[in-house]
């Protein structure tokens, strides 16, 4: 397998019409990585209502796995709660292991396309970038809603 044939047409498809591309007004969460065996780029925003992801988006820039990652990434995740999306995290980094059958890793949608870049082990981080960010995104989520005893009013 050559590394042009891991540009499948739905890795294209997310890289030329990136879905949920863009900002949100005052975000909940917001985490900002960058990979720099590459050079990419995430700049992801979270809106959290009621426990669940209520409007997702990223920005940034960088190669196609990178980019069409977070794409496949903010769609998935729309409308998932907070567990559900740390779920969705877990299997994610299990595919990119190999510890994943095909059928456990239907779950991820269109991210599925990119189980063949763990065969090139420079580009793993590429693939990894948006979840990375939206781990850290749903730390804060849980911090949202778990309010730390300091912020309770004698
Ligand atoms: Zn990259």
């Amino acid at each position: 397998m050559s590394l042009d044939e891991l540009y499948q047409d739905v890795i294209l498809d997310h890289y030329k019409k990136p879905r949920c591309h863009g900002s949100i007004l005052n975000p909940d969460c917001r985490s900002s990585l960058h990979n720099p065996l590459c050079g990419d780029t995430i700049d992801l925003m979270v809106s959290i209502q009621d426990g669940k992801v209520n409007d997702i988006a990223f920005s940034g820039h960088g190669c196609s796995i990178s980019q069409a990652g977070a794409s496949m990434m903010t769609e998935l995740c729309k409308g998932k709660s907070v567990q559900e999306v740390k779920d969705l995290c877990k299997v994610f980094r299990s595919m990119m292991r190999g510890e994943k059958s095909s059928q456990e890793i239907q779950v991820l949608g269109d991210a599925v396309a990119l189980e063949g870049v763990r065969r090139f082990s420079a580009r793993i981080k590429c693939a990894l970038l948006a979840w990375d960010a939206l781990e850290k995104c749903m730390e804060q989520a849980e911090d949202l809603s778990c309010p730390t005893e300091s912020k309770i009013p004698a």
